[in-house]
This record gives structure tokens, C-alpha cells and sequence, in this order.
């Protein structure tokens, strides 16, 4: 064991550190100049949707969910723009969705009985924003595509609604906070984006039932029923589950994780701060759907993802390094990313791959030990592990 010159913690003898990720050898870099700990070739500080919202895919992968997310909102436009409105508003409200849940199958994240925890957070979130959706159906005359709001309608639609919505998507990942086994700041932000993407799908298919049973969509302005389908569909399931995201990764890690020293997400990581932005994020993009026109309300919302993506990113990032000086270093794995072995800890100390953001259930014993002591990392992530 040596001392790593960046991080200053004990690290093994191997060309990166696997506590902090760095390149030994090379110069140390400030901690916000580092890389992203979930993928430390990309900037902890940029936009990135894939690496932010599926923190936990092996890099090769990530192209591919790129690409079903590119290819999911082109389908979204080009159904738009011929006019086949009711597919395109069933597209754009589960393509978030569904990307999440091929992900969610794809990462693994728990060998054992991984479905029902999942199944759980999507469909609670779902079946909530069913709800939510069928009330507002029910209580407001105007579908959630179409403007024109008196005043009362916005302060109703535009501030109490997405605070009440915002509460209903945590009641899942909240009921998830309380099993010891997922103390993973990582799977409270999954657990939360997921739950929120679920519930903005929901809620959109179940408040425009009678638009999609009559068909009665205008025809006039295709370009401006594309803008409304991208910020409905794509945009706003990106600013709720970042700002979920966010949120439940505040309190996991506040709740959650066995830390000694929760400063180092300061304010940003407080759960009382994170729960307030996170409503600020869903109120803005509610008032920027009722008071904007359809272009500049698309605009304004991808502005809201944006910052909704960063700060998630930002949990994120600095929620594995708080939990990677707590994490002892553990025995030997073999590196899904280059096949060596390597100590089990957050970083691969001969790739640098990110280890505590790649599944669990792919990680494997080095060697193979004596069947005695629990070698594998598969339920580790806690220093009691
Ligand atoms: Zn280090
Ligand atoms: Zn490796």
C-alpha cells in the first residue's frame, strides 16, 4: 500500500489510483478539474445525458444508449411532422421511460431479486402519475398540450401541481431509503430518476386520453406540435428525473451513507436545499409551459434539463468521491473494462475505469478463493461490507 499524491489516501501500487482514479505519475489536478467519477474520462463539470442518467453502464455501452435516445426523438419529430399526433404523444411519453427500463434490465444492478425493486420504483411512479394525470384530466378543461390558462390556472398548474408531483415522485425511492441494503448514493439517484421518468410518462398518456380517442388535433401548425411533443416528452422527463435524481441522491447520501464527513457536497448535498431546487426545476418548467409559446417554452425547457443534468452529474460525481474515502479497499476482482486484476475499490487501478459506476453482478473474484470468506464485492459499497 502506498499514499496516493493527489487524494493523499492509501492506495495499491498500480497506475491508477483506485480510490480517486488519478494517473499516478502525472501532476495532481484540483478536485473540480478532476474527471467525472463515474466515467473519468469526461469532464465531471459538463452536459452529458447518457453518463448522467445511466451513470452505471461499461463505456461501450453507452453509444448504444446514445443512440436510442437520438433515434427515440427523431421517431418523436418525424411522426409530428407528417401528423400522426396520437403515436407521436404515445412515442414522446414513453421514450424516456423506456430507455430507462432497458437500462435498468441491462445494468443488473442486484443479482438477487433486482426485478421487484425495480418494478417497484417504476411502476409506483407510474401508476402515481396515472393519477395525477386522470385528476387533472378530470379538474382542468384544456388538454396538457394546448395553452390559453387565466390566472388561477397558472398558479394552480404552474406552482402547486409540480410541487405535489414532485412529492408524489419521491414517495417510491423515500420507501426504498429505508432498506439498509441499498446504501448506494447511486441507486437512490436510479431509483429516483427512474421514478420520475415513469411519472412524467404516466401522467401525459392518462391526461391526454380524450385527445388521443378523438383525434382532435389541429393540423395547422405541425412544427409547433413537434416543439410541444419534444417539451412534453423529452425535456420534461429529463428535468424531473435529474431533479429527482438529484434529490434522492442528496438523501441518500445524507440518510444513507455512513459518512464521517458530509461536507463535501456542501449546500448542493443538504437534503432541505435539494428538495427545494428540485421543486424550483419542475415549477419553472411548469410556468414555461403554460405562460411561453410553444418554441420559446421548448427552449426554456431544454435550458431547465440542462441545469437539471449538471447538478445530478454534480451529486453524483461528488457523492463517490465522499464514498470512496469511506470504502476500505477491497480483494482482488477482475476488471470488466480490461480483463486485469485489480483491488476492489471505485477505481480499476490498471484502466482507470470507474468500478462502483459498472454493474454489480459483473464484477468477479480475481481468483477463486476459498468458498469460506464472501470475496465478492457483489454486495459491497458500504465500509461494512
Ligand atoms: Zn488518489
Ligand atoms: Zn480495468
Amino acid at each position: 500500500m502506498i499514499i496516493c499524491e493527489d487524494c493523499g489516501q492509501e492506495t495499491a501500487d498500480t497506475p491508477y489510483c483506485v480510490r480517486c482514479g488519478h494517473r499516478r505519475g502525472r501532476a495532481p489536478v484540483a478536485a473540480a478539474r478532476r474527471g467525472f467519477s463515474a466515467n473519468p474520462t469526461e469532464a465531471a463539470l459538463s452536459l452529458r445525458i447518457i453518463s448522467t442518467i445511466f451513470p452505471q453502464l461499461p463505456r461501450d455501452e453507452m453509444r448504444a444508449f446514445r443512440w436510442a435516445l437520438l433515434l427515440g426523438t427523431a421517431i418523436v419529430v418525424v411522426l409530428g411532422a407528417v401528423g400522426a399526433f396520437p403515436v407521436a404523444l404515445v412515442a414522446a411519453a414513453v421514450l424516456v421511460p423506456l430507455v430507462m427500463v432497458v437500462y435498468l434490465y441491462d445494468v443488473d444492478i442486484y443479482e438477487d431479486e433486482p426485478l421487484r425493486i425495480y418494478v417497484f420504483t417504476f411502476v409506483s411512479g407510474a401508476i402515481l402519475g396515472a393519477l395525477t394525470g386522470l385528476v387533472l384530466r378530470a379538474a382542468v378543461h384544456q388538454n396538457v398540450l394546448s395553452g390559453g390558462y387565466d390566472a388561477t390556472s397558472i398558479a394552480v398548474l404552474g406552482v402547486a401541481v409540480p410541487l405535489v408531483s414532485g412529492a408524489l415522485m419521491l414517495i417510491g425511492p423515500i420507501v426504498l431509503l429505508r432498506y439498509p441494503r441499498f446504501n448506494d448514493m447511486l441507486d437512490g439517484a436510479t431509483f429516483g430518476a427512474t421514478a420520475a421518468a415513469a411519472f412524467v410518462g404516466a401522467q401525459i398518456i392518462a391526461q391526454s386520453i380524450d385527445l388521443l380517442r378523438d383525434g382532435l388535433f389541429p393540423t395547422a401548425d405541425r412544427a409547433l406540435w413537434v416543439a410541444r411533443l419534444l417539451a412534453q416528452g423529452v425535456a420534461l422527463p429529463l428535468i424531473a428525473g435529474g431533479a429527482v435524481g438529484a434529490a434522492c441522491g442528496a438523501l441518500w447520501l445524507h440518510y444513507r451513507a455512513p459518512s464521517r464527513d458530509r461536507s463535501r457536497l456542501g449546500r448542493l448535498g443538504h437534503p432541505a436545499v435539494a428538495l427545494a431546487s428540485g421543486g424550483l426545476l419542475l415549477v419553472l418548467a411548469a410556468l414555461s409551459r403554460l405562460l411561453l409559446a410553444e418554441i420559446p417554452a421548448l427552449i426554456a425547457q431544454v435550458i431547465l434539463a440542462a441545469i437539471a443534468l449538471i447538478w445530478l452529474r454534480l451529486v453524483l460525481h461528488g457523492g463517490l468521491i465522499e464514498e470512496s474515502l469511506e470504502i476500505p479497499i477491497g480483494p482482488d476482482i477482475i476488471c470488466p473494462n480490461c480483463g486485469k486484476a485489480t483491488p476492489f475499490h471505485t477505481f480499476c487501478g490498471e484502466c482507470g475505469v470507474a468500478l462502483r459506476a459498472l454493474p454489480k453482478a459483473r464484477l468477479r473474484p480475481a481468483a477463486a478463493p476459498d468458498t469460506s470468506a464472501p470475496a465478492t464485492p457483489a454486495t459491497g459499497g458500504g465500509p461494512e461490507a
